[in-house]
């Protein structure tokens, strides 16, 4: 990792060959002892992380803000005035805020750099001669590494083999354009952007496929010498959470000039003294200042993601976490995300005869079962060497016997169809070495979206044998003859349709195999292809739907929300899948070119209204997303290929697959999906909503219960009576309640009814006139408490000390009611669940009680706060004034569940 500032060695001037030497590698790439000592001497292929905010940093933040800004000013013109006490009070809840804001980010900042490191990248390597999966961290100078389109470059590289390979390299050169690699030397003066032998760490893959040598890895690459520091310091925020701090700001202003104005009245109107004025003001302006929002929707957030991922969806946009609550529409890619994409090829459909296929999973063994008596043997095996060579994948022991040392168990490296594909072929008794080591592959077309095949190129003689896979239809139509045993016989396409029909609505995905002869010197392209192959069968792989997608599929139902299928799978297979899967009650289904035809309106009208879309591209997802938008649809978008990114940034919650996915569409998502699984999705809507809820629910509980306190005292200096909460009393409260109950709600679980809901869309507002009621309605009432609780007290000939006791007891035992009345904010709370609260809860409460036993009964409380001991009956009528309190809201919720539509 010291090697930033040596000049580096111009890798791109010398032929592959002389950098595999000069690195001590080998075309098999390194050895396992080789890679342990390169990795001691180079360290580990990352960049250093950004600046992490220091402790000191964080401290300071929390008092960096206006509303605590104002608290301090009030606190130093209450020292000013000699009340050492009430400014002590202010100090604390201060302090108290600051305290639990700094823990609480601390742990929330922690949090979220470990779910960002769970979709740190991989890579594939040669070592050892085998290709193997690796972390990109532990990359060393000398490793082998596999290049497919859609991958970040992992490192710097000097390129061993580039087939069509194009690299954007735009984070490097800022040309936008793919740059085309090629394997020759370049010359030594060549600038960054004109060495086309070398791929540089961080820039994407666009197309193609190439292998490169490992020549410089973290700081010492290319990446590393221009950045140094990349990290980005990622803010807590939130689009919602800016416009919500913005309002406390308001609000605090508007505060700041509403306690002159009271101040000046108090004293103009009644004669009150100055200084008692000004005290009152202050714990009036304290009061309703909002001071530990800001924080307590921070947390609730970061909760969220955390919840999330512990769900298996990472969010890497935080704004991400907000939208997905308002999702209206997921369109969901098939394979893999709705079926298990634990894929097995069971048919085999071949001109003069069929087979059935047995075996279970990717083990070799498993049998071949001809139907009719003359079985095509030959032609069978020719297609099972197509499924094996024609194949990226490899299968490997994943569990073996302990006694015998035979795997019981085989996992796929790449993809899970070829993977089934190279089970067939073990089964029709290949070799999957020994073929390979006979027939090299010199060339290779690799799969891709558009083309939807692949093919492969082998020496056969004094020719080249292409070998052909792909979706059927397209491979039909490179094909101009089919291949029957021992002779070439005409192609009936149409009877070749009805078969691909046939299988597909069995729900099978089928592939065509073809083959082809080329001259020795001809470059294998699309045109070389084109009406020169041979078909020669079909093949039919099933892939199991997932079973908990269906039940997520039901859930999303009862949501309100849409899922629309879109796949590059034909539509036949599709519409079976989703059938099985009951997406719709009667699924429809639209195809690529079926959507190519239709005029702008109509287009339109398909996207909101057809269930399944099939073999369409990801230009048409794109498409899909911009018209659902445009009539107010708020999108969730799937994607895994190198060109779904256009799609994944447009939608307003884009979602990559972690494990299929490619690095290019991961960094074009919101959040990332580690399990791939759609009813993932659903989970993270769900979570979505539930965190909205929560800031709801914060904001809910804050407001009124900052504003009875205020009306409060604001009614008392205006009307001129006797207050009947001191200034110090008030800080009080809001020093025990603010944090320990008002954080108590980040941590709510869902409420029952929230996948049951139609989803609150676009720009849906966090202050709905709902929740505005309810801050007017419920400050009104903890004035009417206050009120109601010190004239009876004074009625009843108590002291002024003892009546004010009663009421600060009465304030917080209202707020401890009210935060189990919001907890369900439209729902009742009068359920078990609802009582009994969550571990948050009770804890907070419990703090508050304790706090508020302490403040009516220790010796030192009294003479600091001037409270009184309050007697058994007392006590008790306090409580019981709290249950009519909640009472009385369980009536305004059902009054307003009744008056909504
Ligand atoms: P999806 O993942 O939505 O099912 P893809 O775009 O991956 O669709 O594949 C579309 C079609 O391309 C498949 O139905 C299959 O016929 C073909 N196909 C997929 N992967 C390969 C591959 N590795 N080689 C050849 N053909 C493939
Ligand atoms: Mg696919």
């Amino acid at each position: 990792m010291h090697q930033a500032d040596a000049d580096p060695h111009p890798w791109y001037a010398e032929s592959a060959q002389s950098a595999l030497q000069h690195l001590s590698s080998q075309a098999e790439g390194l050895s396992a002892a080789q890679a342990a000592a390169q990795l001691e001497i180079h360290g580990h292929n990352r960049l250093p992380a950004g600046p992490q905010r220091g402790l000191l940093r964080r401290w300071l933040a929390q008092f960096n803000n206006l509303l605590i800004y104002v608290l301090l000013a009030a606190a130093v013109l209450t020292l000013g005035l000699g009340h050492l006490l009430d400014a002590g009070v202010i100090f604390g809840v201060v302090m108290v805020n600051a305290v639990v804001g700094f823990i609480q980010e601390g742990r929330a900042e922690n949090a979220l750099a470990a779910i960002a490191r769970l979709i740190d990248p991989q890579c594939q390597v040669l070592r050892d001669g085998k290709r193997q999966g690796l972390p990109a961290d532990e990359l060393v100078p000398g490793d082998i590494v596999l290049l497919e389109a859609g991958d970040k470059v992992p490192a710097d590289l000097r390129l061993l083999r580039a087939d069509e390979l194009k690299i954007d390299e735009s984070l490097l050169t800022g040309e936008s354009v793919a740059a085309s690699k090629r394997v020759e030397a370049v010359d030594a003066a060549a600038v960054l952007g004109d060495r086309r032998c070398m791929a540089y760490s961080g820039s994407l893959v666009a197309s193609g496929s190439g292998l490169g040598l490992v020549v410089a890895t973290g700081t010492g690459t290319e990446l590393g010498r221009i950045s140094g520091l990349l990290g980005e310091v990622k803010s807590l925020s939130t689009p919602l959470i800016e416009r919500m701090n913005q309002l406390a700001r308001q609000l605090t202003i508007a505060i700041l000039l509403l306690s002159v104005v009271v101040l000046l009245l108090a004293v103009g109107l009644h004669d009150t003294p100055w200084s008692d004025a000004f005290l009152a003001v202050v714990g009036l302006a304290v009061a309703a200042i909002p001071e530990g929002l800001p924080a307590v929707m921070t947390i609730t957030l970061a909760i969220g993601v955390q919840r999330m991922a512990a769900r298996r969806a990472i969010v890497r946009q935080l704004p991400a976490v907000e939208t997905l609550g308002s999702v209206t529409v997921i369109c969901s890619d098939k394979t893999g995300t709705l079926t298990r994409n634990q894929m097995s090829a069971e048919r085999l459909w071949l001109s003069e005869g069929q087979a059935r296929i047995e075996g279970s999973g990717y083990a070799p063994d498993g049998h071949v079962h001809w139907e009719g008596a003359d079985p095509p043997v030959e032609i069978g095996l020719r297609a099972a060497r197509v499924c094996l060579l024609c194949n990226d994948a490899r299968l490997e022991p994943a569990d073996s016997d302990t006694d015998s040392g035979q795997p019981t168990d085989w996992r796929v490296l790449g993809d899970p169809m070829e993977g089934a594909l190279l089970a067939l072929a073990a089964r029709f008794g290949l070799d999957a070495s020994a073929e390979t080591t006979k027939h090299p592959r010199t060339a290779s077309l690799p799969f891709d979206s558009a083309r939807l095949y692949m093919a492969t190129a082998h020496p056969l003689g004094t020719q080249q044998l292409v070998l052909i896979k792909g979706a059927p239809e397209r491979v039909l139509a490179l094909c101009a003859k089919a291949a029957g045993e021992d002779r070439e016989i005409a192609l009936d396409a149409s009877s070749w349709q009805h078969r691909i029909e046939q299988l597909a609505a069995q729900g099978l995905r089928v592939l065509a195999l073809a083959d082809c002869s080329l001259a020795m010197d001809a470059r294998l392209d699309h045109a070389a292809l084109d009406g020169h192959c041979r078909l020669l069968g079909l093949i039919g792989l099933i892939d199991p739907p997932r079973e908990e997608a269906r039940h997520a599929l039901a859930e999303c139902r009862s949501a309100g929300l849409k899922v629309k299928m879109i796949t590059g799978d034909h539509a036949a297979t599709a519409l079976a899948i989703a059938r099985e899967l009951k997406l719709a009650d009667s699924p429809d289904v639209l195809t690529g070119a079926d959507l190519d035809a239709l005029d702008p309106a109509a287009f339109a009208q398909a996207a909101l209204s057809t269930d399944v879309f099939a073999r369409v591209t990801p230009e048409h997802k794109l498409r899909l997303v911009e018209a659902l938008q445009a009539q107010g649809e708020v999108v969730a978008m799937t994607g895994d290929g190198v060109n779904d990114a256009p799609a994944l940034k447009r939608a307003e919650v884009g979602i990559a697959m972690g494990m299929k996915g490619t690095d290019t569409a991961k960094q074009a998502a919101e959040m990332v999906l580690t399990d791939d699984n759609f009813s993932t999705i659903v989970a993270a809507v769900r979570e979505g909503r539930v965190i909205f809820d929560n800031l709801r629910k914060v904001i809910a509980w804050t407001l009124p219960t900052n504003g009875g306190e205020t009306l409060a005292i604001m009614a008392a200096l205006l009307f001129g009576l006797a207050l009947p909460v001191t200034a110090a009393q008030i800080l009080w409260i809001n020093m025990i309640t603010a944090t320990a109950l008002g954080l108590t709600l980040a941590f709510e679980p869902a409420e029952p009814g929230v996948m049951q809901r139609p989803p609150r869309g676009r720009g849906a507002p966090l202050l709905t006139p709902f929740l505005l009621w309810r801050v007017a309605f419920v400050s009104v009432l903890f004035v009417l408490a206050c009120f109601g609780v010190f004239y009876a007290s004074q009625g009843a000939g108590h002291s002024i000390e003892l009546s004010r006791t009663l009421v600060v007891n009465t304030l917080v035992v209202l707020e401890i009611f009210y935060l189990f009345a919001v907890r369900y904010i439209e729902g009742s709370s009068l359920s078990w669940r609802g009582v009994l609260g969550t571990p948050a809860v009770l804890i907070g409460v419990s703090v508050v009680v304790l706090a508020q036993l302490l403040f009516t009964y220790l010796p030192v409380m009294h003479t600091l706060f001037n409270s009184e001991p309050v007697g058994l009956a007392e006590g008790a009528g306090v409580i019981a004034l709290g249950v009519v309190f909640l009472l009385v809201l369980e009536v305004e919720k059902a009054v307003i569940r009744r008056l909504a539509p």
